[in-house]
């Protein structure tokens, strides 16, 4: 990229135009949303114009620095942490569509949990999805966590009502609610995860959404963030060939930082969301 811009001297607007014309064709192509492209670029050509290129380098890599580093600043900065309450439990409620992979990315999240030593509660609250307190309570036996669930014929509110006491009563000191998906956004359903919040107070309420699902990712992500002020988002499904376009987007549309990135359907710790990785990733 960027090889035609040559020369020394300021950056011209010219310069910075063609170098711009490449970096929104390849964010475009990352599938970043089409308003976020626009205002990325002008904000980055309102810096680069007129800045001084040193000998050694070409315009088009000023330009790309500042691509690089502005697209970082865009994702959130520096990667970021779990909270975590000051009495524990602390508190995860999950949320996402159906098939985002909210059940696998709750075991994956326990497991990163474990591993630094800490010991989860799984609570099992999608009691509408055929299967799916089985595939939480096999995935909590692979990772040797324990999952509390009261089946299918109790509320979900419920459900994480009893599971947070059984949490506080035998000293687990993160508790993961998994929370029912739905199609699409759902008044009921959305009722009910409101309902669950009220009950368990948690302290992060994480976003599951897939990241091959592009721009729609961004809608969903704002329709939740309304509805349950989420503290964070996990981008799940990057291992395929999607460049994540929808980080981007979705930190710059809602404001609500990507925490943590998920890849394939083995358990495997989740891992903490790189914006300086997702940049490369993004820029191709
Ligand atoms: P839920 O309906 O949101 O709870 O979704 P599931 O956790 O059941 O996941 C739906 C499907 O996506 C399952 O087949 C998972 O194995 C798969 N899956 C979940 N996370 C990932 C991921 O990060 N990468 C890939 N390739 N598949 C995933």
């Amino acid at each position: 990229m960027f090889g035609k811009l040559r020369g020394k001297g300021k950056l011209s607007e010219d310069d910075v135009n063609e170098a711009m014309r490449e970096v929104r064709l390849a964010l475009l192509e990352a599938d970043v949303n089409f308003k976020v492209v626009k205002d990325f670029v002008a904000k980055v050509k309102e810096q680069a114009v007129g800045i001084e290129v040193q000998k050694s380098f070409t315009p088009g890599m000023v330009v790309v620095d500042i691509v690089h580093k502005e697209l970082i600043e865009l994702m959130g900065g520096s990667a970021t942490q779990i909270a975590k309450a000051s009495k524990p439990p602390t508190v995860i409620l999950m949320a996402g569509l159906q098939g985002a992979g909210k059940t696998t990315t709750t075991a994956k999240l326990a497991k990163m949990l474990m591993k630094n030593n800490h010991k989860p509660l799984l609570i099992a609250g999608d009691i509408y999805r055929p299967a799916a307190i089985k595939q939480l309570q096999v995935l909590g036996e692979q990772i040797g966590a324990q999952v509390f669930t009261l089946g299918n014929d109790v509320s979900p509110v419920e459900i994480a009502r009893q599971g947070l006491q059984h949490a506080k009563a035998n000293s687990f000191d993160y508790v993961i609610v998994d929370t029912a998906g739905r199609l699409q956004i759902d008044e009921a359903l959305m009722d009910e995860i409101k309902q669950i919040h009220a009950v368990v107070e948690p302290d992060e309420v994480l976003l599951v959404v897939d990241a091959m699902t592009g721009q729609e990712a961004v809608n969903v992500a704002q329709s939740f963030h309304e509805q349950l002020e989420l503290t964070g988002v996990v981008l799940t499904k990057l291992d395929g060939d999607t460049r994540g376009g929808a980080a981007l987007s979705v930190k710059a549309v809602t404001g609500c930082p990507i925490k943590f990135v998920a890849t394939g359907e083995k358990i495997e710790p989740l891992e903490a969301f790189h914006p300086e990785r997702m940049a490369s990733r993004i820029l191709g």
